[in-house]
């Protein structure tokens, strides 16, 4: 089982593996600059090559590097829009130097434009961003859809792969908080919910899982995490989701509020739950 955590990079990469492998973590998750400011952090090729060959030692696989939340690629305002872009292409060429890294994109707002011009502001960005050289997969993540935020649905989700040319640089991110706060049903009706993901997107499309429980009920459109097993998604949820034929190898992150002696002992809770 492929697991880990949101980690901080403020101590540099081979910090952040040391730091995964010493929770039980054989993967991790990390903002690519300030997630607030959208502020470039400098890059050390040494600390990179350093965290590679501790990859290899300590098992870790498939690294997720996050997005600032600030980017909005469907913004109104064109500066925006532009800095989004900016900020994406410059995070990509950043990230060929990691191997199997994936790229996790929340798309963005509309901010009152309208579904539909949210779609095609994301997808231009998209089809801007996107080379064909690439490595790094892009991921869009499911998201609960609070205020004008896109992503509440696989529908939308597949709307914007439809008009994006390198599609076979994209794939999707499952927040099991965000899908539930969006209205999937993952409690009740795990099996529904990947039958309808496989129908509108695909299943090879599904790439990783963000695994949160969640402090409001389904379709509340809230984005509120919690600690696994303490919210309205409940342990016997995720024990079914870990286990599921078509997600357990999948890697998973979790984005619980925790620290990192949490995050350890949710790391251990889930593999255990493993058969
Ligand atoms: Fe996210
Ligand atoms: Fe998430
Ligand atoms: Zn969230």
């Amino acid at each position: 089982m492929r697991i880990g955590c949101h980690l901080s990079s403020s101590k540099g990469f081979l910090a952040m593996a040391k730091t995964a492998e010493s929770i039980g973590a054989t993967t991790f998750q990390f903002f690519t600059r300030n997630p607030r400011g959208g502020a470039a952090r400098e890059w050390m090729t040494s600390d990179v090559e350093a965290m590679l060959e501790y990859f290899e030692k300590a098992g870790i696989r498939k690294p997720l590097a996050h997005a600032p939340y600030v980017l909005n690629p469907c913004a109104k305002d064109q500066g925006l829009r532009q800095f989004a872009r900016q900020t994406m292409a410059e995070d990509l060429a950043k990230l060929e130097q990691i191997p199997d890294v994936m790229y996790n994109l929340h798309p963005g707002s509309h901010v009152g434009q309208g579904t539909e011009a949210g779609i095609r502001l994301i997808a231009d960005a998209l089809n801007q961003v996107l080379g064909k050289e690439q490595h790094t997969v892009v991921l869009l993540e499911t998201m609960a859809g609070k205020g004008s935020e896109m992503g509440r649905s696989f529908g939308e989700l597949a709307a914007i792969l439809s008009q994006v040319e390198c599609a076979d640089h994209l794939g999707i991110c499952l927040d099991t908080c965000h899908v539930w706060d969006a209205g999937y049903d993952i409690v009740e009706n795990l099996e529904g919910v990947l039958e309808e993901f496989d129908k509108v997107l695909g299943l090879g499309r599904l790439k990783a899982i963000h695994l949160n429980d969640s402090m409001n009920g389904r379709g509340s459109h809230k984005d509120r995490h919690e600690k696994i097993g303490k919210g309205q998604i409940g342990e016997a949820a995720f024990e079914r989701i870990v286990n599921h034929p078509a997600l357990r190898d999948l890697p998973f992150y979790l984005e619980t509020p925790n620290e990192l002696e949490g995050y350890g002992a949710e790391i251990a809770l889930l593999k255990g739950k493993r058969r």
